[in-house]
């Protein structure tokens, strides 16, 4: 049998960067002939968990769900990057764990700078209360005590954040895409 693919999974508030910098790492392996798929959780949220909401129970769920297709993937030799917030950390710590290779990416940027890049318009909209259970907002969520790699999207241009993912891929998984 092939060994398990890496699942990279980066976890951090909404507007961080973490499909940003999983689409760019994503076009780098497939260019290096890598086989990839993104598992982006807004995707994920209007199909395979379209029946979700947003308390802790059904996003506990919603990232066991992730973690059941990425490991599917992953032992079929495809490279998974999941994008997701998923906020609680003994839930995504368990899944991980549950993973032949899992590693965990913490994409951060100051609350301030989210706000203030509101990319989608969310944050203003939970400010008004439009939006209930916001992460980050009204929503708990917790960091990871010990992420494989740490990315600060606020001083780190993405290029450089990008370069860090390869470079981890390459120190942890002997996977060379430069
Ligand atoms: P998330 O997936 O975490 O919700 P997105 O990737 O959808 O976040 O959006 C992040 C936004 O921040 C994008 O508009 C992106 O252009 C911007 N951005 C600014 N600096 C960076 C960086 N260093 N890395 C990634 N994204 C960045």
């Amino acid at each position: 049998m092939f060994d398990a693919s890496p699942v990279l999974w980066f976890t951090g508030l909404s507007g961080a960067g973490k499909t940003t910098i999983a689409t760019e790492v994503r076009k780098r392996l497939l260019t290096a002939g890598v086989r990839t798929e993104l598992l982006d959780g807004d995707e994920v949220r209007s199909t395979l968990s379209s029946d979700l909401g947003f308390s802790r129970a059904h996003r506990d769920l919603q990232v066991r769900r992730l973690g059941w297709v990425a490991g599917l993937l992953s032992r079929n030799q495809v490279l998974v990057l999941v994008s997701a917030i998923s906020p609680y950390r003994e839930t995504r710590s368990s899944v991980l764990r549950s993973l032949p290779k899992g590693l965990e990416i913490f994409v951060s940027a100051p609350l301030a700078v989210l706000e203030d890049r509101d990319t989608k318009g969310l944050y203003k909209r939970a400010r008004q209360g439009e939006i209930q259970n916001f992460t980050g907002v009204d929503d708990p969520y917790e960091a990871p005590d010990s992420p494989s790699l740490h990315l600060d999207t606020s001083t780190e241009a993405l290029e450089e954040c990008v370069g860090k993912v390869l470079r981890m891929l390459s120190k942890e998984c002997s996977i060379d895409v430069f």
